[in-house]
Parts: C-alpha cells; sequence; structure tokens
C-alpha cells in the first residue's frame, strides 16, 4: 500500500533519509522507533509530502505522490496524520474539525458529514465534547479527536508521530487504546512512538532507524528479545 524505494533526502549539510527501502501492506502496523534526530519524523512527513525528497519514489496505492494542488490535498486525505501536538483548529467546535476536510476536500454534502463526525466521535469516545471547542477539552480528549479528524477522510494510512508523547501519564492509554481498537480493525497504521507496550501488542512489525538509515526490522517479539545490530541493542538497553 505504501512504498518507498531508495528514497534520499538532505537538510543542507545532513543526509537525513538515507536510501529508505520500506513496504507497507494494506492492513499492516509498522511501529518506528530509533534515537532522536534519527529521521523518524522526517520520514512520515515525507509520505505525506509535507517534506519534498531529492530521490527515489514514495508510492502510495500504486500512485506516486502529485507535486501540488488538488490532486496532493486528496493524497493528504488518503494519508491520515496524527502529530504529537493535536493541531486543532482552535476557532472551530470538535464537531466542525471534524467536518469540515470532509466537506472541503471529500465534497461530502454537510449534513452527512456531521453524522460521520459525530459516528466517529462517539467511537473514540468523545461524543459528548462535540459542541465544545478545542481549548475545553484534556490533551487526551483533543488527541481522540484528532484521530476521528483524521479518519474522516477515509485515509487508507495512519500516520502517527510520538501521539501520546505531549501527554500527561493517564491520559496515554486512552489515546494508545483508540490506536489498538483501530489495529484490530485492519487500519493500516504507521506508528513512531516510544510506546513499547504498544508495539509489542499492536505493531507486526518494528521498524529501527538511525542516522537516517533503516538499520533492521523484524516482528516485535523478534526484535525486542533478539535484536541484530549494536545499535539497536544499545537503543533498548536504554529505554527498556
Ligand atoms: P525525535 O525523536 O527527536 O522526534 P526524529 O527521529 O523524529 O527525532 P527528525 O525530526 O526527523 O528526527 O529530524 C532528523 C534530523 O533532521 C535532526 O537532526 C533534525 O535536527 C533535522 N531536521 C528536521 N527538520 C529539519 C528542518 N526543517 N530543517 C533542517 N533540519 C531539520
Ligand atoms: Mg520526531
Amino acid at each position: 500500500l505504501v512504498v518507498l524505494k531508495s528514497v534520499n533526502k538532505h537538510f543542507g549539510a545532513l543526509h537525513v533519509l538515507q536510501d529508505i527501502e520500506l513496504t507497507i501492506s494494506r492492513g499492516e502496523v509498522v511501529v518506528v522507533i530509533g534515537p532522536s534526530g534519527s529521521g523518524k519524523s522526517t520520514l512520515c512527513r515525507t509520505i505525506n509530502r509535507l517534506e519534498t525528497i531529492d530521490s527515489g519514489t514514495i508510492t502510495i496505492d500504486g500512485k506516486p505522490l502529485p507535486p501540488e494542488g488538488k490532486e496532493l490535498a486528496r493524497l493528504r486525505a488518503d494519508v491520515g496524520m496524527v502529530f504529537q501536538s493535536f493541531n486543532l483548529f482552535a476557532h472551530k467546535t470538535v464537531l466542525e474539525n471534524v467536518t469540515l476536510g470532509q466537506v472541503k476536500v471529500r465534497r461530502t454534502d454537510k449534513q452527512a458529514a456531521e453524522e460521520r463526525a459525530r459516528a466517529l466521535l462517539d467511537r473514540v469516545g468523545v461524543g459528548a465534547q462535540a459542541d465544545k471547542y478545542p481549548a475545553q477539552l484534556s490533551g487526551g480528549q483533543q488527541q481522540r479527536v484528532a484521530i476521528a479528524r483524521a479518519l474522516a477522510m477515509e485515509p487508507k494510512v495512519m500516520l502517527f508521530d510520538e501521539p501520546t508523547s505531549a501527554l500527561d501519564p493517564e491520559m496515554i492509554n486512552e489515546v494508545l487504546e483508540v490506536m489498538q481498537q483501530l489495529a484490530r480493525d485492519g487500519m493500516t497504521m504507521i506508528v513512531v512512538t516510544h510506546e513499547m507496550g504498544f508495539a509489542r501488542s499492536a505493531a507486526n512489525r518494528v521498524v529501527f532507524m538511525a542516522d537516517g538509515r533503516i538499520i533492521e526490522q523484524a516482528a516485535p517479539d523478534q526484535f525486542f528479545s533478539n535484536p541484530r545490530s549494536d545499535r539497536a541493542k544499545d537503543f533498548l538497553s536504554k529505554i527498556l
């Protein structure tokens, strides 16, 4: 579903993504881990073209990333993204946040969009907050609204970049549970996270990055019990 071939990217002299080869199948949940600065966020951002790449190809469902315009807006809708900071529209209600993109990009009529939004807000457990503004919600609630907003676009794949790192500890689980459920429902997911419990229980595959490279990838059991590279061993010894 998502295929990266020989992807390279520089920020000036920094070679932030080096010959990235990554194939993610439909329904697969891939957790990306690695030290700070290894290029995890940049990798996510190239997949929905928030960042351009210098060479290589990225295809989603067989189609290359369009450079700009309406095509790009549609592609971004196919690739739902949830960031560390919740990025909701502060001056729109929760319901409007989840309705807006459907009407603008997907051309859904307003009533159908609102019905869908309410159903999704219920699904992530914040249905009662529909008419509030983001600032009136807890971090965990805001992040669940952000997930509902991305899902409202009927994405083919969901990208999560450290979705729980900005949350107070007691709110982390409510967001992880929504993500677990999404994984069980068969959503294709790429998740950058430090939550190794989530990686163990929800991931089909762990991808370990360091210095802009994919150093190794394996099933979670195998990766956590028997990492092959010294970099991964070193990383795991620091976080586990
Ligand atoms: P973290 O775990 O801290 O989130 P990360 O693995 O997500 O790290 P990236 O954010 O992808 O890492 O950054 C990789 C490298 O690229 C870092 O050295 C960072 O400073 C650099 N970088 C990221 N964005 C830019 C940018 N817009 N311009 C220049 N350098 C950047
Ligand atoms: Mg990052």
